[in-house]
């Protein structure tokens, strides 16, 4: 089994590290730490001291806060609320959907019907990092991207269950439901 050392791993996420010592390191069996040396790695990198359950993106952490339980953070810490919450709801968004918005990002012929089609960008509240965008049919919903089950993640992949449990379900809906209470 290859053990791989931390600083590789950090080259790896850093896109520095030589083609040949990269290709070596995806042709071999993972290591069986590789999931919690990466979780060490993007920890000493976020500006939050919650541990880390989860990485969603280079800048989106599922993380285990003592006040708040198992929230989504932006690496600069601002919150995004319950990670079965979709958490584009939470982030600032700017939309493109006239020609002129899109002729920033498109040229000529490449450049989607804005009849039919909208650019969202969704950025940080709290560091304004572009966490995503999608182009999406005008109407459609936010795409939740990723939910994953975590206590099955923790407990039966890893062998750890987490000391809480919650219940795995996508609470996006319910959340939309409470705006208009
Ligand atoms: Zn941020």
């Amino acid at each position: 089994m290859a053990d791989f050392h931390k600083a590789d791993i950090e080259k790896l996420i850093d896109g520095v590290l030589p083609w040949p010592a990269t290709q070596d390191m995806l042709k071999s069996p993972k290591d069986t730490n590789r999931f919690d040396k990466y979780v060490e790695i993007m920890q000493d990198r976020v500006d939050f001291d919650d541990p880390i359950l989860l990485p969603l993106t280079p800048h989106l952490f599922i993380v285990a806060s003592k006040k708040e339980g198992r929230i989504v953070k932006c690496k600069c810490g601002h919150s995004f609320g319950d990670y079965r919450i979709n958490w584009k709801l939470s982030a600032l968004i700017n939309v493109r959907d006239d020609e002129k918005s899109m002729s920033e990002i498109y040229r000529g012929r490449e450049m989607p019907d804005p009849a039919w089609i909208q650019l969202r960008e969704y950025i940080c509240g709290g560091c304004g990092a572009q966490l995503e965008v999608e182009a999406v049919p005008r109407g459609c919903p936010p795409d939740f991207d990723f939910l994953p089950d975590l206590d099955t993640f923790y407990g039966q992949w890893l062998g750890r269950p987490l000391p809480d449990k919650v219940a795995f379900e996508d609470k996006t809906l319910e959340h939309v439901k409470e705006w208009s209470e």
